[in-house]
């Protein structure tokens, strides 16, 4: 049988990449991604014939339920990714943990109509705590962990860019950039749960997700592809809501120009998304992180 790969998308709005780069004030914008990029998310799956997984910010939705509907009824996974996708995220006491992880779990199934499972946590800020609290409130999987080097590279960069003296990006433990880098099984406190991580190439681990397009020439994007499609396990393939926007659409800030892929024109984003999901399909069963989870749960049962 043909391994998969997982398809998922981040449905973060843009001043949530602002205050990556220290923008804090740039208004609520949630509108040009939940209205402009999923419609044209939804469009590009279906032409592509794959069902997806999508991260959303509980707090963002109560603006957009029909939207996270419209999006069940496409087929597609609904996955919480934090109540507020607070940065760093924060999970020090019992009331953020609660808030973050199981209300906006909550909050999340009323709407959509649907069990939630699966969790990524803002900026990939992966935790002990974390997993511990996603043990205790029944989530299947996280889909968290970035185990490469090229995390704490990426960070300083949004640092660099960053126009705030206080940096609102948390750099990754070192330990966390040589983790397993295949999706795995844990034993969290006696629960189990499945780590699938952001998929990444053999030996240098240079990073496979779709912000990557954007980042390296072609030629070394191709190059990753072809070794990370290469191994023999499931890979997850991240999007960004960002990555369904052109930077002329209404509502759309202009400091979000900085961000990697904003200087495209929208027809040659989409196109670029198709040809990777295009090489992912030529050898790979496409689905969404929920069936990752479970396939890898039953082969680990069977054997
Ligand atoms: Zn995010």
């Amino acid at each position: 049988m043909k391994h998969l790969a997982g398809i998922s998308i981040d449905v973060d709005p843009i001043h949530t990449h602002l205050q990556g780069y220290g923008i804090p004030n740039a208004g609520l914008t949630a509108r040009p991604v939940y209205e402009r990029g999923i419609a044209r998310a939804l469009e590009l799956l279906s032409q592509n014939e794959t069902a997806a997984t999508f991260f959303f910010v509980a707090n963002d939705v109560k603006a957009f339920p029909h939207i996270v509907r419209d999006t069940v009824a496409a087929g597609h996974e609904i996955a919480c990714h934090s109540a507020t996708h607070q940065l760093p995220f924060d999970l020090s006491s019992p009331e953020r943990r609660k808030l973050e992880i199981l209300d906006s779990k909550k909050l999340l199934e009323d709407i959509a109509g649907a069990e939630i499972v699966g969790f990524r946590a803002p900026s990939w800020d992966l935790s002990s705590e974390l997993l511990d609290a996603l043990a205790e409130y029944g989530y299947l999987y996280d889909a968290s962990s970035y185990p490469s080097w090229t995390a704490l590279a990426l960070r300083l960069i949004v640092r660099l860019k960053s126009s705030a003296r206080a940096p609102k990006v948390s750099l990754p433990p070192l330990n966390n950039c040589w983790a397993q880098a295949e999706p795995h099984r844990l034993s969290v406190n006696q629960h189990r749960i499945v780590e699938i991580p952001v998929s990444s190439s053999r030996w240098l681990r240079l990073p496979y997700y779709h912000t990557m397009r954007f980042l390296m020439p072609q030629p070394l994007f191709n190059s990753v592809q072809r070794s990370t499609l290469g191994r023999k396990s499931s890979v997850n393939y991240i999007l960004h809501g960002v990555d369904f926007i052109d930077s002329s659409d209404p509502g759309v800030p202009a400091d979000i120009r900085r961000h990697p892929g904003m200087d495209w024109e929208i027809d040659d984003k989409l196109k670029a998304i198709s040809a990777s999901l295009q090489a992912m399909s030529a050898c790979r069963r496409l689905a969404n992180l929920r069936t990752v989870a479970e396939e890898l749960l039953a082969e680990h049962d069977e054997g």
